[in-house]
């Protein structure tokens, strides 16, 4: 029986490790398939294009969203980042589950868009954690840190648009919530309308 991929999208600060946990749940779940964005901000050491993103011009984004191109698309600390429509869509199509690892203001328009998706917001432990997180990861200057932390509070504000918290205190934990969402998600009798009638079809002859 066919049934479409599930839309995942999680958002949460920057630093609350949602790259690693993202990547976690790839290896562990081959089912999952990551969208990959494309952004206007420069590559990190060793982030490769087309892997982690498409790295673009600001004149390439700009034609992509006259183009339609973006199911969502945001400037996040003062960068371009946008998830390519037909990508996802073709995935879904095919049955396939997608990961968006996107910020709120992108959420907030697939919700408006595509409210069969499931929305999970990633914490860290603490603030402190958060702190010594980002700033361990030592791949931005100290201003971007300082842009990235002053707008945490602002999305952590956000998390009421989500259906699920998850905190990433240990990365393997973090990565189970989210494939135990992903499990009761596709439990539920509105993602199973094809099973359901099929049943009610066939028990009518019983
Ligand atoms: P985000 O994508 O949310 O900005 P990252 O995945 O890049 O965050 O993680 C930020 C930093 O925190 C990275 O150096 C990463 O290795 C580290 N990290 C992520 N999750 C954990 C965790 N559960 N415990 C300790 N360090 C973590
Ligand atoms: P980073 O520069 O750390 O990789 O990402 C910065 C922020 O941009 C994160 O909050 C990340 O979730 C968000 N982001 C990454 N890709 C996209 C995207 O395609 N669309 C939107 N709206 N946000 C994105």
């Amino acid at each position: 029986m066919f049934r479409p991929g599930l839309l995942i999208v999680i958002s949460g600060p920057s630093g609350a490790g949602k790259g690693t946990v993202c990547r976690a749940l790839l290896e562990h779940y081959p089912e999952l398939v990551l969208s990959v964005s494309k952004t206007t901000r420069l590559p990190r050491a060793g982030e490769q294009d087309g892997v982690s993103y498409f790295f673009v011009s600001k004149a390439d984004f700009e034609a992509g969203i006259s183009a339609g191109d973006f199911l969502e698309y945001a400037i996040v600390y003062g960068e371009f980042y946008g998830t390519p429509r037909q990508g996802v869509q073709q995935l879904l199509e095919a049955g396939r589950d997608v990961l968006l690892e996107i910020d709120t203001q992108g959420a907030r328009q697939v919700r408006e868009n595509f409210p069969a998706g499931v929305f999970v917001f990633l914490v860290p432990p603490s603030g402190a954690e958060l702190y010594a997180r980002i700033t361990g990861r030592a791949t931005e200057s100290e201003e971007k840190i300082r842009q990235r932390l002053s707008e945490a509070a602002a999305e952590i504000a956000q998390v009421y648009m989500y259906d699920y918290i998850v905190v990433n205190d240990v990365v393997e934990k973090a990565r189970d919530e989210i494939a135990a969402v992903i499990r009761a998600e596709k439990c539920r009798p509105t993602r199973n309308i094809e099973l359901i009638e099929g049943l009610s079809g066939e028990v009518m002859f019983l």
